[in-house]
């Protein structure tokens, strides 16, 4: 496993205190072995590779991690990012107009019949009306495939008439869809084991009649370093709004996940997790990276390390500020703490009884964009405007305005905000410095 490599590697290297450029492009070597044996694409790879030692380069090292299990922590945060990051899982789009037209494409035996039937059952669910209708016309077996999954799933197909075309199927499915009141079609295309035109022209002409809201990719999470390519030809003739990843449940390590996201930039929206109609689950990037580093206790690896993190900084924080250096380095640091527990939401999200303060906090218009600016703000000054805001001259604060893409009325709001937090820490140094032992732990 990756973290047993890396180990190796950091244990040669023991006894330094600082991972140095020459290190993390060792441990780099290791996470890139990592990540082609869980079936990433190679280029993929290569784009990874590239954002995670900028990452780590600009980390410095932390006491009481392990620099071994600190890569890991860059690894895998980096693969969560890559893999949509922590926003909600996307669900499917439903338009405003019914029916919603829901578009399943993908290679022969990717699973897509399968997943038109666990789509249905799960909308079906949610009080949906469901029609499913096959437009396999060169297997009948498929129809009665689809026909059977309906059955299962408890929601209608649309009745077989042999001998239609695709194209002409998918207008009798859309007329009946229509005039039968169903809040969803879903289309069930055919598809052929190899890219080819033929296929391509097809499903490009049935999503023009059909105009979907959402047309899937449906891919075999086991498809490994051939899902590029599936997934560029598919993207470069279908309007795609997104991607299921079926066979979640096999062996394979999820490479093929992080390479479609990284090559469409479409969202995956769910993982087909068995044969069976209700295994199909919402996409979890922190699931996915955990199971492309391949450990089963990277999660919690990676928390204890985020925490040991949070510890070490806020012990640092606490130091400098006893010595009354408050500087907008040590601000930014801060920002950047707020942000990582989970911004102005998730601080807080932590308090009881704070509804009244949430209100108070949006009608001061504060909020994490307003971090994102002030940070933004500090990264545009230089090392010694950081140090001692003072010498800023007006000149320098439009040019970095400019730079931050703010006013100079904010770049003064968040000097103001400094000065008054420098005092602030002043008056409690003079305390004797205590109080700030409280403060890291907070
Ligand atoms: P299609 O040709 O794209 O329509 O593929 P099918 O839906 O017919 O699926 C092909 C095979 O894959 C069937 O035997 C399915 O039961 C199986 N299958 C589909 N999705 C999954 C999944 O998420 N997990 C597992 N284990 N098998 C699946
Ligand atoms: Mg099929």
């Amino acid at each position: 496993a990756l973290s047993d490599r890396l180990t190796s590697v950091f244990d040669r290297l023991s006894g330094r205190g600082v991972l140095s450029e020459k290190d993390i492009d060792e441990a780099m070597r290791e996470v890139r072995v990592a990540l082609l044996e869980a079936d990433v694409a190679l280029p993929v790879v290569r784009q990874f590779i590239d954002k995670a030692k900028e990452r780590a380069t600009g980390e410095a090292v932390i006491r009481s991690v392990k620099p071994a299990d600190q890569v890991i922590k860059i690894t895998y945060d980096g693969l969560v990012e890559m893999l949509g990051g922590d926003g909600e899982p996307e669900g499917l789009r439903l338009s405003a107009n019914p029916p919603t037209v829901i578009l399943m494409s993908g290679l022969q035996g990717s699973g897509k019949t399968t997943t038109a039937g666990k789509l249905a059952l799960r909308l079906s669910k949610e009080r949906k009306k469901v029609l499913l209708a096959s437009l396999d016309t060169r297997r009948p077996a498929a129809m009665e495939q689809l026909a059977m999954l309906a059955t299962q799933a408890g929601v209608d197909s649309l009745p077989i008439v042999p001998g239609q075309s695709a194209p002409d199927i998918t207008r009798r499915a859309l007329q009946a869809a229509r005039l039968q009141g169903y809040d969803v079609l879903i289309l069930d295309t055919a598809g052929r084991t190899t890219l080819d035109e033929a296929m391509m022209s097809e499903a490009a002409e049935i999503a023009k009649i059909s105009n979907p809201s959402e047309t899937l990719l449906v891919a075999d999470a086991l498809t490994g370093q051939d899902a590029v390519r599936t997934a560029k030809a598919f993207h470069e003739r279908l309007p795609l709004t997104g991607l299921v990843l079926t066979r979640a449940d096999g062996d394979g390590r999820g490479g093929a996940a992080l390479s479609m996201r990284a090559v469409t930039g479409l969202p995956i929206k769910f993982l087909g997790v068995s044969e069976k109609i209700d295994g199909l689950d919402a996409f979890d990037a922190h699931r996915v990276a955990g199971r492309i580093l391949g450990r089963g206790d990277v999660v919690a690896l990676v928390e204890k390390a985020a925490q040991d993190l949070d510890v070490e900084r806020a012990e640092a924080m606490a130091k400098k500020l006893a010595k009354g250096q408050f500087d907008l380095d040590l601000m930014a640091e801060q920002l950047k703490q707020m942000k990582r527990m989970g911004g102005m939401e998730g601080l807080m999200g932590l308090l009881p009884g704070v509804q009244k303060m949430k209100k108070q906090i949006a009608e001061s218009g504060v909020s994490d964009k307003t971090f994102d600016r002030q940070l933004a703000i500090i990264s545009s000054m230089t090392k010694a405007e950081r140090k001692k805001p003072d010498i800023l001259q007006a000149s320098r604060k439009r040019r970095i305005a400019a730079g931050a893409g703010v006013d100079v009325a904010e770049i003064n709001r968040l000097l103001k905000q400094h000065r008054q937090m420098a005092d602030a820490f002043k008056a409690l140094s003079k305390n004797g410095g205590k109080g700030f032992g409280q403060m890291a732990k907070m």
